[in-house]
């Protein structure tokens, strides 16, 4: 069999990232080229044909709205070309959940498209870069790994886009997968898929946004009043996201406030600030009342990104959301 050709798109992160040595605490992310990364890759003489295109060399906190559009043109170019197996996307970590979430909800492909990043930059001892890297050619290269949606490869794991979420600062195994557990375990010599594919149709659930609307999280905290949801109105949100106590809570001022703003034609989304759980209708807060979202499993992260993308589709009814939410 040929060796499989994969597409890797360089955005930056800590995997492109270098800095003061091998011991050093500082570092710049995005600062290595991604021809150097993938010259590197190549020496170790992994069973495919890398062919790179970078699309930006930043810090994944920076990542915005051009980078995204220039990253979904490029995939859909992947998609389209029979010669090419997957795609890779080396990202910096602290963003990955939304675009991996943008990406799966808005590629029609049942090719696999993969994430791959780093919690240590590359010239640190003990760097995870390039195992990160090694292990996510070994899924966009597996025919197996069809029809899974984006995919994010870190620590030996291959988690998806809308199960992963970032719950460490600085340790290399610094993503969960929740509420699904992860779909496969991989190295550089293994890859074990845990469960069946779950993406089998080619089309995107959602076309890729024309632009953003505006869509912000607000974090609850106890002791707080309304006058920051006023204030985010007053600023042109055209949606919230409740970044909640427990379930989806905020002080009764504030989900109030949050309710007029969704009489308003504000879509408002509660998700939650803890670290996993899901967020349900009706439990304390009366959405049916109140005409407010219930995350489900999604993170505020990722629940102002689908937020977002449903708010360009036009669809700003709150029934119509949560459908959105409820289909996970
Ligand atoms: N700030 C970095 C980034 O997201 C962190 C990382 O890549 O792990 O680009």
């Amino acid at each position: 069999m040929s060796r499989q050709r994969i597409l890797v798109l360089g955005t930056g992160g800590t995997i492109a990232g270098s800095g003061s040595g091998a011991t050093g605490a500082t570092y710049r992310p995005g600062g290595l080229a991604l021809q150097s990364l993938v010259a590197h890759l190549d020496a170790l003489g992994l069973d495919a044909e890398l062919v790179s295109e970078e699309i930006a060399r930043i810090g994944s906190q920076d990542m915005g709205f051009a980078e995204w559009q220039a990253l979904h043109a490029a995939c859909l170019r992947g998609i389209a070309d029979p010669g090419v197996a997957g795609v890779i996307i080396t990202h910096g970590t602290d963003t990955a959940e939304e675009t991996g979430i943008l990406l799966d909800l808005t590629l029609p492909t049942t090719k696999p498209i993969v994430l791959v990043g780093a919690m240590r930059p590359a010239d640190a001892v003990g760097a995870d870069g390039m195992r990160n890297f090694a292990n996510g050619v070994k899924v966009a290269g597996d025919p197996q790994a069809a029809g899974r949606g984006v995919m994010l490869v870190m620590g030996d794991a291959v988690l998806a886009a809308r199960d992963a979420r970032k719950a460490a600062t600085s340790s290399i195994d610094a993503f969960r997968s929740f509420p699904r557990g992860a779909l496969a375990r991989v190295t550089p010599a293994s890859l074990d898929w845990f469960a069946p594919p779950h993406r089998m149709g080619e089309s995107a659930r959602y076309p890729f946004p024309g632009e953003l609307p505006r869509v912000a999280i607000l974090t609850a905290g106890a002791g707080m009043d309304e006058k920051p949801v006023e204030a985010l109105l007053g600023i042109g949100a055209q949606g919230i996201v409740l970044a909640g106590m427990g379930q989806g809570n905020a002080p009764a001022c504030v989900i109030a406030a949050l309710a007029r703003a969704a009489a308003r034609g504000v879509p408002v989304v509660r998700a939650t600030r803890v670290d996993e759980g899901l967020v349900d209708r009706n439990v304390e807060v009366d959405d049916d009342a109140l005409g407010l979202v219930a995350a489900r499993a999604l993170g505020p992260a990722k629940a102002r990104m689908v937020l977002m993308v449903l708010l360009a589709s036009g669809i700003t009814d709150a029934r119509h959301v949560q459908a959105a939410f409820d289909a996970g």
